[in-house]
C-alpha cells in the first residue's frame, strides 16, 4: 500500500500541497479502502442513516399519468405508502405501484378504516366506502392491507378508496388473496418486490354511476434478485410474475398461477407499457415470459 501511495503521489499535484493537506490527501486511497470494507461487511457505522425513501414507480410509470387536473382519468398521487394513477369518471384506480420488503411488515392489526380519499383535488367525487354497500362487489384493495403492517399509519394509508376497486368475492378471497399471501412468503425468504395492479374493462356501474367495476383485474410481481438497487437489481433472469383474472364469481378454489400470463399480452390488454424504465432489450424478454 505504501509503495502504491508513494507511486501515486510522485505524479500527483499533492507533492506540492502544504505536507499536512498532502499527508490527508495520500491517506484517501486507504480511507477509502477502510470504508468500503466498512461497507461490505455491513458495519453499523451507517445503521442510523436508513434507507432513502423507497421509488415505487422505480420500474416506470405504465400509463404517464401526471399531477394535472386535466389529466382527471390519468392523475397521479404519490404516497409514501404506494403510487397510483386515479381514474375520475370510474372512480377507482387505473393502477397502483409499490414496493415490498421486510421493512414494511410488522404485527400492527388490520386498522379497517375505509374511507374517501381527500387528498384528491377539493371539487372532484369522492368516492365513500358505502358506495360499495349492497353491491354485490368488495372493496377490493390494490396495495393490500397486509403488505403495510409496520405501523398503524401506514395500514391505515391501505384503506383509502382510491385504493380499492369493486372486486368479486371469489375473485379477492380466492386466487387474489393467494398471490398476495404468495408474494408475502417470497418476502420472508428475503425478497425484494416491486408490483403493480389494476384492472381493465368495464361492467355495469355501481353507486348510481358513480364507480365503474373492471372487468378483469391484473398484477405484475418482479421478485428482485438483489435488493436495494432499483432498476438496476433487474436482469435477463429476473423472475417476472403476472396475472389477469376476471373479475367474476365461481372462480375461488381456482390457483392464481392458471391466469398467469406474459406481461406482453397484459400491455395488450391495458394499452400501457410496463416496466418502462427497464432497459429494452431486458424489458423484451422479461415481458415474453410466463414465469415459472
Ligand atoms: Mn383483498
Ligand atoms: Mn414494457
Amino acid at each position: 500500500m505504501n509503495e502504491l501511495i508513494n507511486k501515486f503521489s510522485r505524479f500527483h499535484p499533492v507533492r506540492y500541497l502544504p505536507k499536512s493537506v498532502g499527508m490527508t490527501l495520500r491517506s484517501l486511497p486507504l480511507l477509502a479502502v477502510l470504508l468500503s470494507l466498512c461497507l461490505l461487511t455491513g458495519c453499523g457505522l451507517f445503521s442510523n442513516l436508513g434507507k432513502p425513501a423507497v421509488d415505487h414507480l422505480a420500474l416506470g410509470n405504465p400509463s404517464q399519468a401526471r399531477v394535472v387536473l386535466a389529466n382527471a382519468n390519468n392523475y397521479l398521487m404519490k404516497k409514501p405508502q404506494f403510487v397510483l394513477s386515479y381514474n375520475r369518471s370510474k372512480g377507482i384506480p387505473n393502477w397502483v405501484s409499490w414496493q415490498l420488503d421486510q421493512t414494511w411488515l410488522g404485527d400492527v392489526d388490520r386498522r379497517d378504516d375505509f374511507r374517501a380519499d381527500l387528498s384528491l383535488p377539493p371539487n372532484w367525487a369522492k368516492v365513500d366506502p358505502e358506495d360499495y354497500s349492497r353491491s354485490g362487489y368488495d372493496r377490493g384493495h390494490m396495495a393490500p392491507s397486509g403488505d403495510r403492517t409496520n405501523s398503524e399509519a401506514n395500514n391505515s394509508a391501505t384503506f383509502v378508496m382510491t385504493n380499492i376497486v369493486p372486486q368479486t368475492p371469489d375473485n379477492n378471497r380466492g386466487p387474489w388473496v393467494d398471490l398476495e399471501n404468495y408474494c408475502r412468503d417470497l418476502v420472508d425468504h428475503g425478497k425484494e418486490l416491486f408490483i403493480i395492479a389494476g384492472g381493465y374493462g368495464e361492467k355495469g356501474a355501481i353507486a348510481k354511476g358513480k364507480v365503474i367495476p373492471p372487468q378483469h383485474l391484473w398484477k405484475i410481481i418482479v421478485v428482485m434478485g438483489e435488493t436495494d438497487l432499483g432498476i438496476n437489481g433487474i436482469f435477463e433472469n429476473t423472475r417476472v410474475i403476472a396475472v389477469d383474472i376476471p373479475n367474476q364469481q365461481g372462480i375461488k378454489t381456482d390457483a392464481w398461477q392458471q391466469y398467469q400470463v406474459t406481461i406482453d399480452t397484459l400491455e395488450k390488454n391495458t394499452g400501457y407499457d410496463f416496466l418502462a424504465n427497464v432497459p429494452e432489450p431486458v424489458q423484451n424478454i422479461l415481458e415474453s415470459r410466463v414465469s415459472q
